[in-house]
């Protein structure tokens, strides 16, 4: 999760798909799940304070949780969804290890604000710039209600009050139609609309996509312990912050998000270069894919400016190499996943890399981005 404010989405479309069969790789033999007793609890396995905390579990996931029913069923029907999106996409693949099938994905999920925030300090991250985060080390993916984040609530209770002073005017004699009702009526729609829409990004792109996360790695497609291209691993996570549409192992709905964002990093660099042409359309995010390739690890700097960008960009080209170079897109997926763990590859490693895997030059690639990008509108 990064410190990501987009423009909402306001519709997805779609792209053909095509149905790949008989790739995969070979498989990591990771151990299967044991026999002996029963894991303990997230919050228990992780010692977390708080609570008291209840334990739900669904065929995928096993939550830790202090919310309320209502609050619990809107979070993992947004995890099951996520992990059957996954699933649906790596087992076309192959890239699906048999022995991690049964075992369940833990999760934390904080009713309050504070008691995540006292969490995420003990992990390093920071709750003021994620709505939730998957900690790769101890294999959790960790949220909390958003209603109970404080600017959140803040609308919330500025929305009661002014229902409140509609109902006293109302019961003043003053009609539906009296200006200061019309005021107050006008206020609350665009609060409800702030409070909503910042509710969807959270779930969008804090929880579909830190879920994501969690499925990819521990259903082994990508290699735990190993260096793994940034931008891959964000990539992928982004395509599932839509419920994707996955057909024959392609995710095949755009993410208007991050296509948004796209448009926006490649609108502000044709602004500060005056040789641009006000179409050009060749741009597939901030860095050339030749420099975003050979420096994977930058993506992974939350500091940057350009970073919600390089988070589009990343979305971007792994949205193409999947759905346009698919059979290669799983082999290099393959070949990410058999590094050793000590391995740490150049630049100029991981760009002969990607080239061998898909047969072109990195130039190529790049503009056959550029024209799956065109062929897609912004929302
Ligand atoms: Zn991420």
């Amino acid at each position: 999760m990064q410190g990501y404010h987009a423009a909402m989405s306001s519709g997805l479309l779609t792209i053909f798909a095509v149905w790949i069969a008989g790739v995969g790789c070979r498989q990591n033999g990771a151990a299967p799940p044991g026999t002996g007793p029963p894991p303990p609890a997230p919050h228990v396995r992780l010692g977390v304070a708080g609570g008291p905390f209840r334990v739900h579990r669904t065929d995928h996931f096993v939550v830790s949780h202090n919310t309320s029913t209502t609050v619990l069923r809107g979070l993992v029907n947004r995890l099951d969804r996520t992990y059957e999106a996954v699933m649906k996409f790596a087992d076309a693949r192959g890239l699906v290890d048999p022995a991690r099938r049964a075992i369940p994905l833990e999760v934390l999920f904080f009713d309050s604000y504070e008691e995540y925030a006292a969490f995420a300090r003990t992990r390093g991250e920071s709750a003021d710039v994620t709505a939730g985060f998957y900690h790769s080390k101890d294999n959790v993916a960790v949220f909390y209600n958003t209603l109970n984040r404080p600017d959140v609530a803040d609308i919330s209770r500025q929305i009661e009050g002014a229902r409140a002073q509609m109902l006293a005017l109302r019961n003043e004699g003053r009609n539906g139609g009296s200006t200061q009702v019309q005021q107050l009526q006008r206020q609350i729609d665009v609060w409800q609309t702030q409070r909503d829409a910042f509710v969807d990004q959270a779930n969008r792109v804090a929880l579909m996509h830190e879920a994501a996360h969690q499925c990819l790695f521990n259903l082994g497609v990508h290699a735990g312990g190993a260096v793994n291209p940034t931008w891959l691993v964000e990539g992928l996570a982004c395509l599932f912050e839509v419920p994707q549409n996955v057909s024959g192992g392609i995710a095949a709905r755009i993410n208007g998000n991050r296509l948004a964002d796209l448009r926006s990093a490649c609108a502000a660099e044709a602004a500060d270069d005056p040789a641009a042409k006000p179409d050009d359309s060749a741009c597939i995010g901030p860095l050339p894919l030749r420099d975003f390739v050979s420096a994977p690890g930058r993506v992974g700097d939350r500091s940057r400016a350009d970073i919600a960008g390089l988070y589009a960009q990343s979305w971007a080209v792994v949205c193409f190499l999947q759905a346009e170079h698919a059979e290669q897109f799983t082999q290099y997926l393959c070949s990410i996943r058999a590094r050793k763990p000590d391995t740490l590859p150049t630049g100029a490693e991981e760009l002969a890399l990607l080239e061998a895997a898909f047969g072109a030059p990195v130039e190529t690639l790049e503009r056959d981005c550029a024209k799956f990008l065109r062929s897609h509108k912004a929302e």
